[in-house]
């Protein structure tokens, strides 16, 4: 499992990190917020742990922005106030869990099990097929022959709403009701955004099945 550990004090990160790659963890380290959203971004992690005081950029603010750009990996924040006001803001900003520091490692260890089982137990264990992908429902990943390709959350809902939907064609409108809702401030340009990721990690992958564009009404998925 790899981690994320964003924590701009060098003596707690080092323990840290010894501590769970002891615990069969594989961990990146930065030191400050910058860094850290740059990391996070690349969504290849299955947990972050995130310190709230950073330099450059707090650890609420990357949160903020990670949630904003459908990235859906767990987050524990990390942080010296224990204030009440600072747990709130952390769960409302998508905080998965909160530990005050100081703490003990193996609370550290067993909170971040936590937060990854619940990963997978959102929803069970089902795999939508289409063509040679496989959409794992629980780990959001997409599989094709052997290769297993992590999605951000928004990837995931358009390829489920896609698969769901074989053949058919969805209009940008459509992903845009249906996934973000009406009200949103989401426009079509983002969901071409989006489309291009998507058939990036397809053809990454070397699948069969296509997002085509159908001019002037939207998309479908082709095998
Ligand atoms: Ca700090």
């Amino acid at each position: 499992m790899k981690l994320l550990l964003v924590e701009d004090e060098k003596q707690l990160s080092e323990a840290l990190t010894q501590i769970l790659i002891k615990n069969n963890y594989s961990v990146d380290a930065v030191f400050n917020g910058e860094d850290g959203l740059e990391y996070a971004l690349t969504d290849i992690y299955d947990a972050i742990i995130l310190d709230i005081m950073l330099p450059k950029l707090n650890g609420l603010k990357i949160l903020n922005f990670l949630r904003k750009e459908g990235i859906s990996t767990p987050v524990i924040l990390l942080t010296a106030k224990g204030s009440i006001e600072d747990k709130i803001t952390g769960l409302d900003c998508g905080a998965d869990d909160y530990l005050p520091k100081p703490f003990a490692p193996p609370e550290l260890l067993a909170r971040l099990r936590a937060i990854t089982r619940r990963k997978g137990e959102v929803i069970n264990d089902n795999i939508l097929e289409f063509g040679d992908i496989k959409l794992n429902l629980s780990s959001y990943n997409l599989e094709v022959n052997q290769i297993s390709i992590s999605l951000t959350l928004k990837e995931f809902e358009i390829l489920k709403y896609f698969i769901q939907r074989p053949n058919n064609i969805v209009s940008k409108d459509d992903l845009i009701t249906k996934l973000w809702g009406f009200d949103s401030e989401v426009e079509h340009n983002n969901i071409e955004v989006y489309i291009s990721f998507l058939r990036k990690k397809l053809t990454y992958a070397e699948s069969k099945v296509q997002i085509t564009t159908i001019r002037r009404v939207g998309y479908k998925l082709e095998a």
